[in-house]
This record gives C-alpha cells, sequence and structure tokens, in this order.
C-alpha cells in the first residue's frame, strides 16, 4: 500500500493549462474518487500520479519520494482503463498473468496467483475461455485480474466501468467496493459519474477546469458543499436553486420567492440583497413543518418506488421526490416542508456558500 502526494502541481499542454496547481494527500488504503464534468482533467492527474504524463511542474511523492522523474513501471501501479485490452488469442488464465510471464515469474507461481485472483473476482470458473467468450463485465474483471496479480501498492483506474450497460455498472461497482475492502490497495479512480463517485470513495475529490473545487467524504459533501458548482453535480437528481431576494425579520432571515416567504434562520444579509437558495429534491417532505414552499405541479413522473413532480412557483421550476402512492393531479397545488438544516445558501454572483446549515 502506498500513500501519495501531490505538491502545486501543474499540467500545460502547449498553451493550455490543464491542470493549476492542485495539492492532495492520499493515505495508505485510500479510495479516492476524482470526480467532474468532461475536460475538468480527471485523467490528465491520473495519467501524471501513472507517469503517463509529464509534470510541468510541482512535485509528485509516492511513499514519501519523489517520483516526478521514474517511469511508470517504476513506481509500482496498475492502472485499469475502460477499453480492456485483452489479448484476444489468449484465455483468461494467459490474459491475467502474461504480465507475470513478462517478468520471468515462475509458472507455478503465475498459476496460483492468477487463481486466487480469479476467485477474488469471481471468475475462478472462466479460465479457461477467450475474450470473445465473454460478457463486458466479465471482459473488465479480466483486466483487473491483470492489475492485482501484480499485487501493486497502488491501484488506478480510469473509468473503467463507462462502456458497460447500466446493469452491469452496479454490479461492478459493487465487485470494486468488496475488492478494496478485501485488498486495501491505495486506489485512485476517476469518473464522470457522480453516483459511483459517491458510492464508492472514501474521499471524493471534485474538479473543474483543472482546480479541486472541494474535497471530503460522500456525506460531507452531499450535506455541505462548498459552492452552487458542487451542490448542483453531487445529488440525484441535481439540486433545486432559487433565486430570491432577502428580508430581514427580526434575528431571522427571510428568502422571498416569488409570492412565498422562506425562513432560512438566524443570520444577518444584506436587506434586499439577491441569494440563491438550494434544496434537494429529496429534502421537500409533503408532512407540514416550519419551512413551507408551494408549487403548482407541472409535470408527474412515477419511478415505481417513489414519483419525481417538476413543480413551479412563478416562473422558478423545481423538482420534487414523493411519495408514489400520494394522489396528485396536473396543475395541483402542493405544499412542502424543508427541515431548515436543509437549506443551502449561495451568493448569487461567486455561487461560494453563504453559511454553514442556516440554523
Ligand atoms: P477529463 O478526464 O476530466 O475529461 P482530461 O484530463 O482528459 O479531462 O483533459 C483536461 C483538459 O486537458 C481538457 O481541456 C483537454 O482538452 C486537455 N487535454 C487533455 N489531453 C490533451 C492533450 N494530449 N493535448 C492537449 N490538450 C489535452
Amino acid at each position: 500500500m502506498a500513500s501519495v502526494e501531490l505538491q502545486n502541481l501543474v499540467k500545460d499542454y502547449g498553451s493550455v493549462r490543464a491542470i493549476h496547481g492542485v495539492d492532495l494527500k492520499i493515505v495508505e488504503g485510500e479510495f479516492i474518487v476524482f470526480v467532474g464534468p468532461s475536460g475538468c482533467g480527471k485523467s490528465t492527474l491520473l495519467r501524471m500520479i501513472a507517469g503517463l504524463e509529464d509534470i510541468s511542474s510541482g512535485t509528485l511523492l509516492i511513499d514519501d519520494k519523489v517520483v516526478n522523474m521514474i517511469e511508470p513501471r517504476g513506481r509500482d501501479v496498475a492502472m485499469v482503463f475502460q477499453d480492456y485490452a485483452l489479448y484476444p488469442h489468449m484465455n483468461v488464465a494467459q490474459n491475467i498473468g502474461f504480465g507475470l510471464k513478462m517478468r520471468n515469474v515462475e509458472a507455478s507461481l503465475i498459476a496460483a496467483s492468477v487463481k486466487e485472483a480469479a476467485q477474488v473476482l469471481q471468475i475462478d470458473h472462466l479460465l479457461d475461455r477467450k475474450p470473445g467468450q465473454l460478457s463486458g463485465g466479465q471482459r473488465q474483471r479480466v483486466a483487473m485480474g491483470r492489475a492485482i496479480v501484480r499485487k501493486p501498492s497502488l491501484f488506478l483506474f480510469d473509468e473503467p466501468l463507462s462502456n458497460l450497460d447500466a446493469k452491469l455498472r452496479v454490479d461492478m461497482r459493487t465487485q470494486i467496493k468488496r475488492l478494496h475492502a478485501i485488498l486495501k490497495t491505495t486506489t485512485v479512480y476517476v469518473t464522470h459519474d457522480q453516483v459511483e463517485a459517491m458510492t464508492l470513495a472514501d474521499r471524493m475529490v471534485i474538479l473543474r477546469d483543472g482546480v479541486i473545487e472541494q474535497q471530503g467524504s460522500p456525506i460531507d459533501i452531499y450535506t455541505t458543499p462548498t459552492n452552487r458548482f458542487v451542490a448542483e453535480f453531487i445529488g440525484s437528481p441535481q439540486m433545486n436553486i432559487f433565486t430570491g431576494k432577502v428580508k430581514q425579520d427580526g434575528p431571522d432571515c427571510v428568502v422571498q420567492i416569488g409570492d412565498q416567504h422562506i425562513d432560512v434562520g438566524q443570520m444577518t444579509l444584506a436587506d434586499g440583497d439577491t441569494v440563491l437558495l438550494g434544496i434537494r429534491p429529496e429534502h421537500l417532505d409533503l408532512s407540514t413543518g416550519l419551512v413551507l414552499l408551494k408549487g403548482v405541479v407541472d409535470v408527474i413522473e412515477p419511478l415505481g418506488s417513489d414519483t419525481m413532480l417538476v413543480c413551479k412557483i412563478g416562473d422558478q421550476e423545481f423538482s420534487a421526490r414523493i411519495p408514489a402512492d400520494f394522489p396528485i393531479d396536473r396543475g395541483q397545488e402542493i405544499q412542502f416542508s424543508v427541515e431548515s438544516n436543509r437549506l443551502h445558501l449561495f451568493d448569487q454572483t461567486t455561487g461560494i456558500r453563504i453559511t454553514g446549515n442556516p440554523a
């Protein structure tokens, strides 16, 4: 198991700066996920750790040793890509053991390592098959097997599940999580899928335009996003953002949205300021509570387990998740309550969180 440290890491492609001085410490055994929209620099950062991209400036340490100039093979890392690149003419066992064979490891040791990896990945019944006789998920497991047998001190995954269909992605996600629980190898995992990031990560690193926007445990980031970008990126369906005007009401602060007044609790803001109020669709509750929000139902989307509503307050739209058995019609007015610690306020211009959860 390795620790990894990125110190002011920069990557320039010609005159274009892709990574803007990233600092990050990854501790031994941690499962870190880099997540962010396409083009934010996730793969570049991962490839710099792997040694597949030069570092323009800054320092990369693995186990406290500077590795900027060390070739990929000298870094003791194993990388799994989205295209599994298996050798079609070799069977599963040969594919998994290939790297060891190239290193002249003794045949009996290779066989034992392959068997062990295949058992962990639950593909030990497929060892004689060729890649062409496997499903996408099975092939991806073989690719992981190839990484596992090398017993690297660091696993790097670059969108490994992107080529799989939705159901398989979920299965493989579980498999990867189980694998980490068993092997406890330090892992850096790249995905644009926030659900994948939430479910896998010990710690998520959210990137935008080559900069870390926020890092922390999935739950901390979900409950306390540091800005509007993170708030809307993490959570599905995405957080509702209302634009409203601030009114001070004694010690309490009220945000006016359309003709409604939402009490956001005790805080002092400038009267008349425009702010953004964020509320997640799953935090709009049908029971009666203190903070109330009324909307008119515009679209009803039954999901079976629950129902998504698109509602309107004046010209502002928002989504709400309600129980599947709640009787509701289009055009009906509906009233929600929200716990005050589920309200998020952001600056309208900068998008930065205005306080902690207002209480
Ligand atoms: P992500 O993995 O988050 O989708 P990338 O790390 O692939 O993003 O890319 C980050 C930025 O760097 C993007 O703007 C991309 O266009 C640019 N980039 C990536 N690879 C190259 C390259 N080889 N040459 C020039 N620009 C690149």
